[in-house]
């Protein structure tokens, strides 16, 4: 084995990269070198069958968190809404989303923005569904719809079929 290649396969073991922190080398399974795979959320059951990584925990000149998130064939994130913005790219597979009052076919490499205030719940289709998700490290906490915001959503009969509570 020649010594590049030697060092290419230390990388992927995580002995030189992980060292330092500034590479996370993409691995099988779409995981990430020395990036543990979370809970979606600490506690709830308004969520089903979905996994977080996140692979910049943010820095002073740049506070941002770039999370993965998947979703498992017919799991579903949470339905919320909350002043700070989200930018998702689409990584994996394929799926739907609500955003604010339209439902979305998604596709790898779309990008969709979450504007503030903004209704916002992500569904796979038939396999896995993973998207990269931007948010400001400092953000106010998400809000799930009352009934009066159900009975909103509800109002537009594709939403009402999509939504998952
Ligand atoms: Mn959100």
């Amino acid at each position: 084995m020649s010594d590049k290649v030697t060092e290419r396969h230390e990388e992927r073991r995580g002995h030189v990269d992980g060292a330092t922190g500034d590479i996370r080398r993409f691995l099988p399974g779409f995981t990430w070198q020395s990036i543990p795979i979370l809970a979606y959320k600490e506690e709830g059951s308004h969520f089903r069958s979905i996994t977080r990584q996140v692979l910049f925990e943010g820095d002073a000149d740049l506070p941002c968190q770039a999370r993965y998130f998947e979703i498992a064939a017919g799991g579903h994130s949470t339905l919320e809404r909350h002043q700070h913005v989200h930018v998702v790219m689409v990584l994996r597979g394929s799926g739907r989303a609500l955003v604010g009052d339209r439902v979305i076919a998604l596709a790898p490499f779309d990008v969709v923005r979450i504007a503030p205030g903004s209704w916002h719940q992500f569904r796979a289709d038939r396999e896995p569904f993973g998207f990269l998700c931007m948010v400001n490290v400092e953000r106010d906490r998400p809000e799930r719809p009352d009934a009066a915001g159900l009975a909103e959503l509800r109002a537009t009969s594709e939403v009402a079929e999509f939504i998952r509570l």
